[in-house]
């Protein structure tokens, strides 16, 4: 039984989300204590829960603490079940980090799997829709795990009541991992503007605010596509793809915060990351580590990333992903360039789950 003390490093959510997606992945059992401790409501709020509830659907887990507010969980995986499942987190919290939390079992899982996500599909402090389907889903890609996500509806706080469907497509054998140290020649950069149930002026400003401060065309600047929703929202984001990895990076209205503010805030990411040559920006640094230790661990071969910034999120995920699979990080690097290096140090050891059925 692995313990875990969701108080250590950065004591958020994603040591729990990590923590149940190795459980998962690896068929080994855990406990977490102080889950959220850092953080001022701590516990499992909405969205833990259905990370929670939807792992157990996943692997048919014995769970004992899912409850909200719980500070405590143990977690005892069965197999992996491919299959068609629908979570919904009831809320507005975000339904991409529930995706994100069965994600890995399911693209280790033996047959494709169906989902339909309900809940916020763009949340400040989360990965955007966006972001997961064109800059984390094309990573995976590259480990050899396929996959379509589609945008039914946007789910912003406070409203939610966004719907995300994915098919995810499990690897033919190992995960293969890969080195990611340049980010490659730019190929297109663009921002987009949603903002549902508000006027679309706002939108224009905090287009033309990021298209003058960053020096972007017309045609780089344009309003999103989806027009379903439930409740209004505002989300600004800028796509920065390159021959080796594209980055999507947002910034988010609210009530009082004017449109200029929204685009500089933008204006910041994007300049961060293109002052810098790394490959990966903050957000993808914490997210890609998981998979990649999980194609590290199946292949027994080492791979590395650059990235801009090592965040407290990223250190305290490397931790716990370091407690379930036998990887050995290194990094290394200072100011907007730093590098990871992940080698395997135990043996290769793949889940054996009988073959389970299709959606
Ligand atoms: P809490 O902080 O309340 O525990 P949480 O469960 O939502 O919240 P965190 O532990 O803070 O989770 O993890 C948030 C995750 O969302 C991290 O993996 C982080 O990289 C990712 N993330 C945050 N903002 C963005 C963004 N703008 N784009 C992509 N990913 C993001």
């Amino acid at each position: 039984m692995i313990e875990l003390d969701g108080a250590a490093g950065e004591g958020g959510g994603q040591i729990l989300r990590s923590s149940l997606a190795l459980s998962m992945c690896t068929g080994q059992p855990f406990t977490l204590m102080r889950i959220r401790a850092g953080r001022a409501k701590p516990g499992l709020m909405r969205q833990h829960l259905t990370c929670v509830q939807a792992a157990a659907a996943v692997c048919a887990a014995e769970v004992g603490g899912a409850e909200l507010n719980s500070q405590t969980l143990s977690f005892r995986p069965g197999p992996v079940q491919a299959g068609s499942y629908s979570f919904n987190v009831g809320t507005a919290g975000s339904c991409t980090l529930v995706l994100q939390t069965v994600w890995p079992a399911l693209l280790m899982a033996q047959a494709p799997s169906r989902l339909k996500l309900s809940g916020g599909t763009h949340n400040p402090m989360a990965p955007p829709f966006h972001f997961l389907a064109r800059s984390y889903a094309p990573l995976l890609e590259g480990l050899g795990a396929r996959s379509e996500l589609q945008l039914r509806r946007l789910g912003f706080y406070p409203a939610g009541g966004g719907e995300i469907e994915a098919t995810l497509w499990p690897a033919d054998g190992a995960l293969q991992p890969f080195d990611l140290i340049e980010r490659g020649a730019s190929l297109e950069a663009f921002a987009e503007c949603y903002t549902p149930g508000l006027a679309r002026s706002v939108g224009r400003r905090e287009l033309e605010q990021l298209g003058s401060e960053l020096g972007w065309a017309a045609e780089q600047l344009r309003e999103g596509a989806c027009r379903q929703n439930v409740g209004p929202g505002n989300v600004l984001m800028a796509t920065l793809k390159h021959g080796r990895v594209c980055e999507v990076f947002s910034a988010f209205g609210e009530r009082g915060l004017g449109a200029e503010a929204v685009a500089a805030t933008l204006v910041r990411e994007v300049r961060a990351y293109e002052a810098s040559e790394a490959a990966l920006g903050p957000y993808l640094a914490d997210q890609w580590a998981l998979p990649l230790a999980l194609a590290v661990w199946q292949s027994g071969k080492a791979a590395g990333y650059t990235c801009t910034e090592l965040t407290p999120h990223a250190l305290t995920n490397f931790e716990v992903i370091a407690k379930f699979l036998p990887v050995e990080f290194k990094q290394g690097g200072t100011g907007s360039a730093f590098s990871v290096n992940l080698a395997p140090t135990g043996s290769v050891r793949v889940r054996t789950d009988p073959p389970q059925p299709g959606p």
